[in-house]
């Protein structure tokens, strides 16, 4: 889903419900900051994802949010530990589930998402849902990207038997 995103700070909270039963659609950036289970678990990200979500209650009895969002960062490569860049841009099909209603499984493709109901902290859903398209371990494309030096140091600290500490525990410092 392509739009000019504009840039336009959308408002951090909001009722899904309202957006529903209007059919109105959220466009616009959410920023990062507000965002630290994510930020975390990246070198760095982008100051602001870019956010096109559209509400309705056309299909089922509850809210139904459609869309996309998009955001780049960096993180660690596994093989170098060089910085490798990542596009997150996960598609977006949920089921507002208030957490008093009571909804247990996900109709069609549409997850749920499970909010108090009284109202919904963008930041949280956009978080949510970038979290579980963050790649576990990313790898440059190919090796000759890689820093072969640090290839071949992090390859010396593996040798079977050797029980000193690998050059990686040095580096969760
Ligand atoms: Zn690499």
């Amino acid at each position: 889903m392509k739009t000019n995103a504009e840039n336009h700070t959308l408002s951090p909270n909001f009722d899904p419900l309202y957006m529903a039963d209007r059919k109105l659609d959220l466009v616009g950036l959410v920023p990062t900051y507000t965002m630290p289970r994510i930020r975390n678990a990246v070198i760095s990200m982008q100051p602001a994802v870019t956010v096109h979500l559209h509400f309705s209650r056309e299909n089922f009895v509850y809210c139904t949010v459609d869309g996309d969002m998009m955001c780049t960062l960096r993180l660690r490569c596994e093989r170098c530990l060089g910085e490798v860049e990542a596009i997150l841009n996960p598609i977006v099909k949920l089921i507002m589930k208030p957490e008093f209603e009571n909804i247990t499984e996900k109709i069609g493709e549409y997850d749920l998402y499970e909010y108090s109901g009284n109202g919904l902290e963008l930041s949280n859903l956009v978080e949510d849902e970038l979290l579980l398209t963050l790649p576990i371990a990313l790898k440059h494309k190919d090796i000759s990207l890689c820093n072969s030096d640090m290839v071949a140091w992090l390859a010396s600290g593996r040798e079977p038997g050797n029980n000193k500490e690998t050059p990686f525990a040095i580096l969760k410092c």
